[in-house]
């Protein structure tokens, strides 16, 4: 592992959003641990995206919802104890459904990948955080953590819980160094929303578009470097101005 640069691991790193914030944060110089669950190939690309940007980083294949597995991959990383700077939290699924139709499977596999996740994934992190006296954890929510979303009820309860989870967690590591913040995207052109019909996007968002993942991505960097040094416990929405 560099040693020399800030190391920061994103979860979901392969594609999306989390693709993106691991070329911004390469940007910003950080050596970058790119988590995912299952799609090598897209997650090569990201490290290829992350070396283009002028850093490094590596792959971290795991489920973070998979307490077991998440807990041994993260005793692994950890123990060279890497310069840990930066956690982003960005692993998310949907199953969409009307929850009286809603099978329990569907409802698990979105609050344990967020809600899971999250938990399996800052706690070892932040044992390490506190030894080096600070760091940056920022996890991706979601517009419909607050917009009731017919059919998002699981999805909705994740990310809800993610922002009150993370305000707790700001005011419990405050005093140590480390600050904790929520960017809430709304629609992002990305595979999760390949199915949302483009022509709704003008009654829905008064920007009248979807946003870019990299215009995410530029939030959540800017919330882990210096100019960000007095923001904790915010949530930052970045959705063309859905309300
Ligand atoms: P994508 O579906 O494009 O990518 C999801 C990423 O998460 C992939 O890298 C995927 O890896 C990874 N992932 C999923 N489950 C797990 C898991 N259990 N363990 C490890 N990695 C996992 O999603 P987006 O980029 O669109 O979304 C990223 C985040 O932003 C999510 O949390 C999502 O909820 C949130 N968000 C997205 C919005 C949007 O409009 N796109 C709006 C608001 C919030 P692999 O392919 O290997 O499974």
């Amino acid at each position: 592992m560099a040693e020399q640069r800030p190391v920061a691991l994103v979860t979901g790193g392969s594609r999306g959003i989390g693709s993106a914030i691991c070329v911004e944060l390469a940007r910003a110089g950080h050596h970058v641990l790119i988590n995912y669950r299952s799609d090598a190939e897209a997650a090569e690309q990201t490290l290829a995206r992350v070396r283009e940007a002028g850093s490094d980083g590596e792959l971290c294949p795991f489920d973070v919802a998979d307490a077991e597995q998440a807990g041994e991959a993260m005793a692994r990383l950890l123990d060279p104890k890497p310069d840990l700077a930066v956690l982003v939290n960005n692993a998310g699924v949907t199953a969409d459904g009307l929850l009286a139709m809603m099978p329990p499977e569907d409802w698990g596999r979105v609050i344990d990948t967020s809600l899971g996740g999250f938990y399996n994934v800052t706690r070892p992190v932040l044992k390490r955080m506190v030894e080096r006296r600070g760091g940056n954890i920022v996890t991706i929510s979601s517009a419909s953590a607050h917009m009731a979303n017919r059919g998002q009820t699981n999805y909705a309860a994740a990310k809800a819980g993610l922002i009150a989870a993370s305000k707790t967690l700001a005011r419990e590591v405050a005093r140590l160094g480390i600050r904790v913040n929520v960017v809430a995207p709304g629609l992002i052109d990305t595979d999760m929303t390949e199915a949302v019909p483009r022509k709704m996007l003008k009654q829905l968002i008064p920007m009248a578009r979807m946003g870019r993942a990299e215009e995410v991505a530029k939030v959540v960097t800017w919330l882990c470097g210096e100019d960000a040094s007095y923001v904790t416990g915010a949530v930052i929405d970045v959705n063309g101005g859905m309300m």
